[in-house]
């Protein structure tokens, strides 16, 4: 039975970009050995790290002083790094859910940290949006997409202060004015890449910032200046980003990833709100994640749960129960999600219903 792949994180990623990961594994670049086994200093892994680098400035159209960086540690390391780096005082963070208090909690380590909103009272339903950002804050901290609870900021912020942003889940899935923001950074494993390795893009004016030491693996003007090779990076997830941003320029960039996120989403959210045994747990609609879709059983029909779970995974969508903290079910929608799997899990939706209603 074909499967369609709705898991949150590690995700699905297009299947050339698993055949050419899986072909490299067995033989790299034509020379008789695996890309597991040569040196990340051979000239043939040095083109695998500077093509990915060029091609995340190119899709993103970073301008010159914007500089990308691999490293390892996963975005929860990020959320150290920002404030070892940047915090000298005083930095401001929007609480829009769980990624987003770990990364304030990190930073209470370095300095004062002000809250300048939170949705935290209605289980990060909604994104805030009245809110002032301290103009003498070093830094102010934002999380674009809210995994968990399915929420999604859907514009750029202006903020007087420099923005940083945790765009681990929907990184090349919306078209963004990179001059926004001094540093985005994210896990790859949502929309980019397998497990291992962190993208960082920092404005080069944000480095040497703040007055502390920093040991030198967590110091960002370490791997500016090491182009990322300070130590052996994560060669293979670095890879598989490479050929992820291969199929994505291929396909069209990223206005195109941005069409086919909205197209999806339109589909699934328009049965969500039509079909009566469901409803969306995003309060405000114009906050709906396009790349991660929360739906529960609408009133009535809750004791329906583990009965849809169980029929839909066996007509092949795989992953799609919710995430512990918002119950019921997420339909994530990356990138690499084709249309058909967002119509079988529509199909699958109608299906239940007419047994039901
Ligand atoms: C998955 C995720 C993280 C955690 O990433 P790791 O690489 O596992 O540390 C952080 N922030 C957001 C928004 C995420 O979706």
């Amino acid at each position: 039975m074909k499967k369609y792949n709705f898991t949150a994180g590690p995700c699905i990623l297009a299947p050339e970009v698993m055949k050419a990961t899986s072909d490299a594994c067995i033989e790299f670049d034509g020379m008789g050995l695996s890309l597991m086994e040569i040196s990340h200093r051979s000239k043939n892994f040095q083109a695998v790290m500077d093509e990915a680098q060029a091609l995340v400035k190119e899709l993103l159209n970073l301008p010159e002083d914007y500089e990308v960086l691999f490293v390892g540690g996963g975005a929860s390391t990020q959320f150290c790094y920002i404030p070892y780096n940047l915090l000298e005082k005083k930095a401001a963070y929007l609480n829009t859910g769980v990624w987003a208090t770990k990364a304030q909690k990190e930073a209470k380590l370095f300095g004062e940290v002000v809250e300048v909103a939170s949705s935290a009272d209605d289980n990060f339903t909604y994104v805030p949006k009245d809110y002032t950002i301290p103009a003498d804050a070093d830094y102010f901290h934002i999380t674009t997409n809210n995994t968990i609870y399915g929420t999604e900021l859907h514009h750029d912020i202006n903020s007087p202060v420099p923005l940083v942003a945790d765009m681990s889940s929907d990184i090349f899935s919306r078209v963004f004015d990179p001059t926004k923001y001094a540093v985005i950074y994210g896990g790859a494993q949502k929309n980019l890449s397998i497990a291992g390795v962190t993208f960082v893009i920092i404005r080069k004016d944000m480095l040497g910032k703040v007055s502390r030491q920093i040991p030198t693996m967590i110091d960002y003007r370490t791997h500016v200046k090491k182009g990322s090779m300070f130590n052996t990076p994560p060669v293979l997830p670095i890879f598989t980003a490479l050929q992820t941003l291969r199929w994505m320029k291929k396909e069209g960039g990223v206005a195109e990833m941005e069409r086919r996120a909205k197209e999806r989403a339109d589909l699934l959210y328009g049965e969500i709100d039509r079909n009566p045994l469901f409803r969306g747990t995003v309060k405000c609609k114009e906050d709906r994640s396009y790349m991660n879709i929360c739906f529960v059983m609408a009133e009535g029909y809750e004791n329906l749960q583990d009965e849809f779970f169980e029929f839909a995974t066996a007509r092949g969508m795989h992953g799609i129960k919710g995430h512990r903290d918002v119950g019921g079910f997420r339909a994530s929608c990356y990138n690499a999600m084709p249309i058909e799997g967002v119509k079988a899990l529509v199909e699958t939706m109608q299906e239940f219903e007419k047994l039901h209603k």
